[in-house]
């Protein structure tokens, strides 16, 4: 088999096959494939897309180019959560404990957050202590002892996903459905779970911007997961404003502890609560209405925020400072954003929203950054909220870094104007 055949295949919009499509992932990840054929070969998949099957062999091919988890030494069925990406999105903060709470199995492997989106993983390494990283052994019987465990994706887990992202990153060729799915599901496949729950965000925030995209996206990432025997849904979930009010990992934990405690803004408990019941229904454990009231009275009852204190001990985190979260180090100044107008605020372009708190220090431009764990933005207002001039929409936890400009981001990223809309939070779910 020559890569230059197979280029010339893609090029011209025929399918690969699984043969051809493990030569392409195992050449490339052995080194024996160069970047500028593998760019080509990218950037013909961008134009002309790939059948499900296709997606399928590619997901399939990069798992087995590393270790995958084997969790079958874990009673009972293991779930999972994943995240297209979002701004605010605490929902696994929330949801892991929930989940155990309720007697699932919550068994998962965060990522970190990279440009204007933030990761799961640098809002628990803000707790003092925390530990992301933890063997096989250790996660299995954690997740078999507390019913919970969420960690960080072992280094040797698709090696070949790592190697494909970053050159898709160089090359315009992140935005691609077939290379999206196929990257999120070799590792969702890889981490062992047995029913996984996709929140495929959609919005001026997310990856896919469009319902029809992010729709598409949803269908493929369950066939793919399907004919992988794995059971997969997929919510399609609105990202046209931050989600709960907080973006920043200290801001984060806070509003994911107080939802934890029952004073959870209404959005992030609906996410919750969608996913969280389709994962009680997969497990067995309950189902519609049922499954929704018992996911509020493990909130009510603290028995919920209790997990949570259980997994941050069990992962060495110091539990006092959710008991107390005064104890987090807080930025140095705090900077009200006041409307320049009188209405209602219309739209967010909550991008800009994510960007402006990453330059603050909350998140990463480039893989090195260092984040300040302090710093975020905490809006008053959202989409919806009538403003009067000078009333604060947020307020800026910031440090020494990024004021001038978080701030003219900001102005560009909220308008106001004469008409109150509302945000449909739920847009879809995909079985
Ligand atoms: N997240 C991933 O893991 N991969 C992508 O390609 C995009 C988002």
């Amino acid at each position: 088999m020559r890569m230059l055949d197979l280029i010339i295949k893609k090029r011209d919009n025929y399918e690969l096959s699984k043969q051809e499509i493990d030569f392409i992932v195992k050449g490339y990840t052995d080194g024996l494939i160069p970047d500028y054929q593998m760019s080509s070969l990218l950037m013909a998949i961008y134009f002309n897309g790939m059948s499900d099957e296709e997606s399928t062999y590619l997901a399939m091919a990069m798992k087995d180019s590393g270790d995958s988890f084997d969790l079958s030494a874990i009673k009972g069925i293991k779930v999972d959560k994943h995240s297209t990406g979002g701004v605010g999105d605490k929902v696994t903060l929330v949801l892991a404990p929930l989940m155990a709470a309720c007697g699932a199995k919550f068994a998962k492997m965060s990522g970190r957050g990279l440009g204007h989106t933030g990761g799961t993983l640098d809002k628990l390494e803000s707790i003092k202590g925390y530990q992301i990283e933890m063997s096989e052994k250790d996660f299995i019987s954690q997740v078999n002892d507390i019913g919970l465990a969420v960690i960080g994706q072992s280094k040797d887990i698709t090696p070949a996903d790592k190697l494909l992202y970053a050159l898709r990153d160089v090359t315009g060729t992140v935005p691609s459905i077939p290379l999206i799915a196929s990257s999120i599901m070799s590792k969702k496949l890889a981490s062992g779970s047995d029913v996984i729950c996709l929140d495929v965000k959609v919005g001026s925030g997310a990856f896919m911007t469009t319902i029809d995209e992010a729709r598409k996206l949803a269908r493929l990432m369950v066939n793919i997961g399907s004919l992988a025997g794995k059971t997969v849904y997929a919510v399609l979930t609105n990202m046209d404003e931050p989600l709960g009010y907080n973006i920043g990992n200290t801001l984060e934990i806070k509003e994911a502890i107080d939802t934890l405690n029952n004073k959870g803004p209404k959005d992030l408990l609906e996410v919750t609560f969608e996913i969280g019941a389709l994962l009680l229904e997969a497990s067995g454990i309950s189902s519609g209405l049922e499954a929704r009231k018992l996911l509020k009275e493990k909130i009510e009852n603290k028995e919920a925020l209790n997990k949570f204190i259980e997994l941050v001990e069990h992962q060495g985190g110091d539990s006092r400072w959710i008991r107390d979260y005064e104890n987090f180090p807080k930025a140095k100044q705090v900077i009200a954003f006041k409307s320049s107008k009188e209405g209602f605020i219309e739209w967010m372009d909550t991008e800009k929203i994510g960007i402006s708190a990453m330059l603050l220090g909350a998140g990463r431009e480039t893989k090195e950054d260092v984040i300040d764990f302090s710093v975020g933005l905490s809006f008053k207002k959202k989409v919806g909220d009538h403003v009067n001039i000078g009333d604060t929409i947020c307020e800026l936890h910031a440090n020494d870094k990024g004021v001038k400009q978080a701030l003219e981001i900001l102005e560009k990223a909220i308008i106001i104007g004469k008409h109150k809309k509302e945000v449909i939070l739920i847009e879809e779910v995909i079985k």
